[in-house]
């Protein structure tokens, strides 16, 4: 048995300051892989939980979003799960929900992204083995799939997209893919508003317009693809952006709008924005409750669907993997990067996240 021990950045309660614990780190036992992290992502789903809107049992240990580097292979595992052999020093890419495989939506539906007590590992015990990721280590349990990163794809660049590339897969596979030529609004310019442009990109879209702020964020949307951005600061009506959309899209509106937003507000100016027979991808509201005053007889007369999408598969995860290796070179993926900080320092992280001056932030306990 090796004596080590790591540290932790716990939620303890919502809207206090994440407490940084250290605790035992066990050898992996059967099935497991234990990981020394060097990138845990900083989603805007922290933010959520931080701030208590998204409820959660603590504490907890944040993250959900990791690369790490393989330190110890349990008993049994010589494979990540997709049969890519895996050896101690490799790196990994994994989210730390597990699906349970044993619900309706696991075992009926046949799709894990719904399963029930999905979420029933990653918020476990604090004090104990974790799959979160503002962590020195992560213990990967038995079921929980992860991926080999290919050794010619920046970690960087794996990370810089987060959960919301494998999200995005996952809305695109359900939205029914998007044609060559077909225009596309995109509302937002966070993580999931840049996955969702660079995915529209690499599908064909065009025109492809991205509507957010601030300007540092859609920058990286243009050269992620974005054919046209409006900056919600600069164009605060939203009747003068969805005039502008029209006057981009030939007067028609857009045949595919992806909501990536988050806000409220987006649903009804989405609706304005999409073409005769559109399609509506809702990806962004989530963790964002309450209700908001549309006309419905649009989604009849207009002929539109509506789509709604949330978190994603495994395979998603292994696509994202594959959408980065084969992209990375032609986009500043990496470059998306912009802030890094020590597990001590994740609250500041998240407070970075909240005022919107990352492009992404990560937790990096190696530097
Ligand atoms: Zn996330
Ligand atoms: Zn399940």
């Amino acid at each position: 048995m090796t004596q080590r021990t790591g540290k932790r950045a716990v939620l303890v309660a919502a809207n206090q300051p994440l407490e940084i614990w250290e605790r035992p780190v066990a050898d992996p036992g059967p099935g497991e892989v234990l990981a020394r992290l060097t990138h845990g992502g900083v989603c805007g789903t922290d933010v959520h939980f931080w701030r208590g809107e998204v409820p959660l049992p603590g504490p907890v240990v944040l993250g959900h979003e990791g690369v790490a580097v393989i330190e110890m292979l349990g008993a049994g595992v010589s494979t990540d799960y997709a049969g890519t052999p895996v050896a101690v020093g490799d790196r990994v890419y994994w989210q730390p929900v597990a699906p349970c495989q044993r619900c309706y939506a696991c075992t009926v539906l046949g799709d894990v992204s719904m399963c029930e007590n999905a979420f029933a590992g990653v918020f476990g015990n604090a004090d104990g083995p974790t799959t979160a990721s503002y962590c020195d280590y992560a213990t990967l349990r038995a079921g929980l799939p992860f991926y080999r990163v290919p050794d010619d794809t920046p970690s960087d660049a794996v990370i810089a997209l987060g959960c919301a590339l494998p999200t995005m897969l996952q809305g695109l596979e359900r939205l029914g893919g998007i044609r060559p030529g077909m225009s596309v609004v995109v509302q937002g310019c966070g993580p999931v508003g840049l996955a969702a442009t660079l995915l529209a990109h690499l599908s064909g879209a065009a025109p492809l317009v991205v509507i957010g702020a601030p300007a540092r964020r859609l920058a990286v949307a243009q050269q992620f693809g974005a054919t046209h951005t409006l900056n919600v600061e600069d164009l605060p009506d939203p009747a003068a952006r969805a005039a502008r959309v029209r006057q981009i899209t030939g007067g028609h509106g857009a045949d595919v709008v992806i909501e990536a937003a988050g806000v409220l507000p987006a649903f009804a100016e989405g609706l304005q924005l999409i073409a005769r027979g559109g399609r509506y991808l809702i990806v962004g509201l989530w963790s964002a409750p309450g209700t908001v005053a549309v006309e419905p007889r649009m989604i009849n007369n207009l002929n539109l669907r509506i789509i709604g999408t949330a978190l994603s598969q495994p395979r998603h995860l292994y696509q994202a993997l594959q959408v980065v290796q084969a992209h990375h070179r032609r986009f500043p993926l990496a470059a998306a990067v912009t802030h890094r900080y020590r597990i001590e320092d994740s609250q500041q992280a998240l407070e970075a996240v909240a005022r919107l001056e990352t492009v992404k932030a990560v937790i990096a306990p190696a530097t």
